[in-house]
């Protein structure tokens, strides 16, 4: 009785109350936190949620770029019940049906032998650079300055954007290089005139750190949070040439660009390679539980025959996750997940094409299945970013400000804008949100002319941290 009274008590409570004591008893994640400002998220389904005030959001986030069958997919849901009432939990020694479905599962289609778990990403990213350090004996990894790999003290260490400053030096033995970002390039190439220095300095780079010294190199399969920058056609193949001439594995960081976001399992499969090690999380289970893996070659697979493989926590290989992730991936083959990426995907990119041509504060737009950004500039002929590198601007302010404002949930950063909605999204969705997009870039157009002809008027931009 006294269950139901405080669950009715519960009820009674208002979203303020709730949000309140989530600020006053919950540290959030990423957040200054008194300037913290969560939304109370009070149910959802699809491609929406609600909010506290019962108002309806359309999430162009998929919640971190995870939530690939949407909301509340019922299978989902329905298996995660029926493992909860079957088995709930296994040490991680224990043998369990859904783990070995889907351990075969990720062999057949990543072609790779055998799965690690954990619990998300950053701790795949961490037991990837260990196995790799085991497997070769070597110990320095390279990875890129706008990969991001984590918040665990390794994945963060090994990630390259400012996320990592706080925790340095961090890991030792890691060396970074930079990326394939023709939009500005690092060594200042263009298209015409590219030598793929972007994989040349990396031999360079091999070459000054001893290349009997570097264990792996460890890419995000397509960088995600620092910008979806695609990379040219001969990217990869040059990458694992470069990798199978000094010995050194190629581990394949596919934690937001793979699992259908951008059409296939593995981003790098658009590209006919395979890696040494993939990490995978988010679009595994789609979010409905915490799961991350390491997906291991053969040859790596048989020298943990023989050796040990120093990791693994309480909860690695969890039934109800490893369920989730099961009915999670049937259901992107039954309801054909990957054509509707590949369909809704060509009208992204025509839309995204025509708002580049529309708009004078879009400098670039890419985008690879529904994995998309908006690149805003404050003049096209000198690409001036419209908020600098870790840091915010008025006009992107206002521009977040406005989406919110129409309830479009949708992940702004620096100068950049994401459309990377749940992958079941119907045409007249993402046009319902790309509609919205473009009255607020008209908006900052409108900001810019104004400042052009006001220029006592404008404001510095705010730089974030150090
Ligand atoms: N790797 C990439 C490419 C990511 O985008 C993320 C998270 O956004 C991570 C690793 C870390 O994953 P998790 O947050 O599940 O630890």
């Amino acid at each position: 009785q006294l269950v139901e009274i405080e669950a009715a008590q519960a009820a009674e409570r208002t979203s303020q109350e709730i949000v309140q004591e989530n600020r006053d008893y919950t540290l959030f994640s990423w957040s200054v936190q008194g300037a913290a400002n969560p939304m109370l998220m009070k149910r959802a389904e699809g491609v929406y949620f609600w909010d506290g005030d019962d108002n309806r959001w359309l999430d162009f986030s998929a919640q971190l770029i995870n939530m690939n069958v949407g909301h509340q997919h019922p299978k989902v849901l329905e298996a995660i019940k029926k493992q909860v009432d079957e088995l709930c939990f296994a040490g991680p020694g224990f043998a369990t049906e859904p783990r070995g479905v889907l351990g075969k599962k990720l062999a057949e289609v990543t072609g790779l032998a055998k799965a690690f778990f954990t619990l998300g990403g950053s701790e795949a990213n961490e037991n990837a650079m260990k196995i790799a350090r085991l497997f070769t004996g070597r110990n320095k990894i390279i990875t890129r300055y706008r990969s991001y790999h984590g918040a665990t003290m390794g994945s963060m260490t090994a990630s390259g954007d400012p996320r990592r400053w706080p925790v340095e030096p961090g890991i030792p033995g890691v060396v970074r290089a930079f990326d394939p970002y023709c939009y500005r390039c690092p060594f200042g190439q263009k298209v015409e005139t590219c030598h793929r220095e972007c994989v040349s300095h990396i031999e360079e780079i091999i070459q000054m750190e001893g290349p009997n010294e570097i264990a792996a190199i460890l890419v995000e399969g397509i960088t995600g949070s620092n910008g979806i920058l695609v990379p040219p056609d001969d990217y990869y193949p040059k990458l694992r040439a470069l990798c199978d001439k000094y010995g050194i594995l190629l581990i394949d960081d596919e934690v937001m660009s793979g699992f259908g976001r951008t059409g296939k399992y593995l981003a790098t499969q658009h590209y006919g390679i395979k890696p040494d090690i993939v990490t995978a999380a988010k679009g595994l289970t789609s979010g409905y539980m915490p799961l991350g893996t390491v997906i291991v070659s053969d040859p790596i697979a048989q020298y943990f025959e023989t050796h040990m493989l120093y990791g693994g926590l309480t909860y690695s290989g969890h039934p109800v996750s490893c369920a989730a992730a099961n009915a999670n991936l049937a259901v992107y083959e039954e309801e054909q997940i990957f054509e509707n990426v590949d369909t809704q995907g060509v009208y992204l990119a025509d839309r995204l094409n025509a708002i580049k041509d529309k708009f004078d504060c879009v400098g670039d737009v890419r985008s690879i299945g529904l994995f998309s950004v908006i690149e805003l500039v404050k003049d096209k002929a000198s690409k001036e970013p419209l908020a600098p590198f870790n840091g915010t601007s008025a006009e992107m302010a206002k521009l977040a400000m406005y989406l919110k404002s129409q309830h479009l949930y949708a992940f702004t950063r620096f100068n950049m804008l994401w459309v990377c909605p749940p992958l079941v999204i119907t045409q007249q969705q993402l046009a319902e949100g790309l509609d919205i997009i473009e009255r607020g870039l008209a908006l900052v157009d409108e900001a810019l002319q104004h400042s052009r002809n006001h220029p006592e008027e404008v404001h510095a931009p705010v730089r974030l941290t150090s």
